[in-house]
């Protein structure tokens, strides 16, 4: 799992551009001196292009009532912790005065923000190739072990490729958080599938806008006595537990194990088979004296990135880096 760190041009880019979507879908595009939405900047291709949204998507004013600019911006762009207060904020006021049905509130947000605004604007093969473009992220968020780089030709015509956006907070029990920033994890077509159903919370499970330490929360590890049946282990250096819970969830264990008798035999022939320690040899000698950093040396020899915040440009940076660590570490 991979901290994604601050990332503020991102958010700047897309929750305006996210902002004036749903804003104008809601109250019109300001014209002269009519009511509605504008952001004022003149050169805003969302604010010159974007329709209100139809009746025949069958959303209630009192609904669309409830967004004010302000409100909509704080559902882009708030935190995670925060996102939670606004639904139940929102839900209320929804409520309140006509005793509305609780129900037809995600009904309501299913219709503006996953199914126009998720599905038909975002993945339009534009806004989530901006995002993923500025978030500059090049392995799946939660596993690693899949390259996640985007690509478009110039001209945006012809083969391009992007990486899934998983919703943190599920988009079908939260509709309302599709669109927000800080819930849209950047990962691999497979941990996206495998997390969709997956309902985590943020005290039982770390986040990776929130949790700096995701990556260090856990080691891979094994178990040298077991060389025969040699298996991907995980160690937990959190005393509550979190990362372990959150990466199981993400099942993790299970998907690693299919590298047991690939990447970690491998590594482990290089210590073990055909010398006393080749892995030290390798790390000490390949380069003779050439001035090379560690840094360099283990992406040249293992094809991995040995500092955390590198970890997402190589994939199975983690992992190497973990059991290379564990095997120099065994002194027999
Ligand atoms: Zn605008
Ligand atoms: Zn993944």
């Amino acid at each position: 799992m991979l901290y994604l760190g601050e990332q503020n041009t991102a958010l700047v880019n897309y929750s305006k551009k996210a902002i004036c979507f749903l804003s104008i879908r809601i109250h019109g595009r300001k014209k002269a001196r009519s009511l509605g939405y504008s952001c004022n900047d003149s050169d805003c291709v969302g604010c010159g292009s974007i329709k209100k949204a139809d009746i025949r998507l069958g959303l209630e004013k009192h609904f669309l009532n409830l967004f004010t600019n302000e409100r909509m911006s704080l559902i882009i762009t708030s935190k995670p912790d925060k996102l939670l207060d606004i639904i139940k904020e929102v839900r209320r006021e929804y409520a309140q005065p006509s005793k509305k049905e609780d129900t037809k509130f995600n009904e309501q947000c299913k219709k503006l923000f996953v199914l126009s605004g998720y599905n038909n604007w975002f993945q339009n093969g534009v806004n989530n190739y901006r995002l993923a473009e500025d978030l500059n992220i090049h392995s799946c968020s939660y596993c690693n072990r899949e390259y996640t780089i985007t690509y478009r030709p110039d001209g945006h015509k012809g083969k391009a490729m992007v990486p899934q956006f998983d919703h943190w907070f599920p988009k079908k029990e939260y509709p309302l958080l599709a669109l927000s920033f800080y819930n849209l994890i950047p990962s691999c077509a497979t941990c996206n599938g495998i997390k969709s159903s997956i309902e985590m919370n943020l005290d039982d499970h770390m986040h990776p806008y929130i949790d700096s330490d995701i990556s260090s929360s856990y080691s891979f590890d094994f178990d040298p006595n077991s060389v025969d049946e040699l298996r991907v282990e995980f160690l937990d250096n959190r005393s509550d537990g979190k990362g372990i819970r959150t990466l199981k969830e993400l099942n993790l264990p299970m998907i690693y194990h299919g590298h047991s008798d690939k990447e970690l035999k491998d590594l482990y022939d290089l210590r073990y088979k055909y010398s006393d320690n080749y892995l030290q040899a390798l790390l000490d000698n390949t380069f003779g004296a050439l001035p090379i950093s560690n840094e360099e040396k283990y992406k040249l020899i293992f094809g991995i990135e040995l500092e955390e915040k590198n970890y997402h440009k190589r994939i199975m940076s983690k992992f190497k880096s973990d059991i290379v660590k564990k095997l120099l570490y065994i002194k027999d």
